[in-house]
């Protein structure tokens, strides 16, 4: 089936999308994105996604393509043609081109680049991945500094996840002044005696959508968490750790660096995170 997408306005199929080779967003990374989670058709945290994109956006002095509810609406129809039952939104928008290359930012009344499309994933939330639980390898965190804006700059966690494949593992989680920033596409947390630890908010990390939504319902389900810096040898010590994504949900970790937590299946407190998140996810869903 071609899928139906959506380009500045205009619904299309994708094989008749364009967007300019003088487009920022293609030639400089000078766009921003977000990734929505579809559950029963529906939208997991859209509030939260479409807040996240306007500071992205104000950050980098990008103008908004569109209200929130227009934004909303797109993304329901995008879900409706093409039968999304269980999958994902990609919207993505750059600060478009005024038709040539140059470092300087083109003038403040260029339109920015919109673009959106879905990708069908049933089984997203019944995942075989989660029901083993991810292996992990460190590496060096050498991404740039601003990681709390979503940028579309992923060459190198693309790279880590192939360092990973290379090693047999899943994923990676990136290290830096030898401490542990975040996973390559997903926030990083362990678990030792019952406590949740994680590394606070700060320009170091992406503040993750679904990282906000677990933290909240695990203080709700009066599990203790601590927001500090932490090792990766600490994480090797752990009963357990699991990252969170908004594609990915609460994802266990059963190994880092070829330690092997725990028994090596999924820990209680991720299966009980990922369980509460899904459901209260989907009863909040639009
Ligand atoms: N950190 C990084 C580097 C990411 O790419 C992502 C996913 N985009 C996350 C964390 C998790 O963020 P969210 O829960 O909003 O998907």
């Amino acid at each position: 089936m071609t899928r139906t997408v959506y380009v500045n306005g205009e619904y299309l199929p994708e094989t008749e999308a364009k967007v300019s080779i003088f487009d920022r967003g293609f030639l400089m990374a000078d766009a921003v994105y977000e990734v929505t989670s579809v559950l029963d058709g529906k939208l997991i945290d859209f509030e939260g996604h479409a807040v996240r994109l306007k500071r992205s956006l104000d950050e980098l002095d990008m103008a908004e393509p569109c209200s929130k509810e227009q934004l909303l609406e797109v993304h329901r129809k995008l879900v409706e043609l093409n039968g999304i039952e269980e999958g994902l939104v990609y919207l993505q928008v750059s600060r478009g081109s005024d038709g040539d290359r140059d470092f300087v930012f083109p003038s403040a009344d260029t339109k920015p680049t919109i673009v959106l499309f879905t990708q069908n994933k049933p089984g997203l939330a019944d995942s075989p991945a989660a029901a083993k639980g991810n292996r992990i390898i460190s590496i060096e965190d050498i991404r740039w500094g601003r990681r709390d804006i979503k940028t579309t700059q992923l060459l190198y966690p693309s790279m880590g996840k192939m360092m990973a494949k290379a090693a047999g593992c899943d994923d990676a989680w990136l290290i830096e002044d030898g401490y542990v920033t975040e996973g390559t596409s997903n926030n990083a947390y362990f678990v030792k005696n019952g406590k949740i630890v994680t590394r606070p908010l700060s320009t170091d990390i992406l503040h993750g959508i679904t990282r906000k939504a677990v933290l909240r319902m695990a203080a709700e389900a009066q599990m203790e968490i601590e927001e500090r810096l932490f090792t990766i040898d600490e994480a090797k010590e752990a009963d357990e750790a699991f990252t969170t994504s908004a594609s990915a949900f609460v994802m266990p970790v059963v190994e880092i660096d070829g330690v092997t937590l725990g028994d090596g299946t999924p820990g209680p407190v991720a299966k009980r995170l990922r369980e509460i998140y899904l459901d209260e996810s989907r009863k909040a869903a639009v």
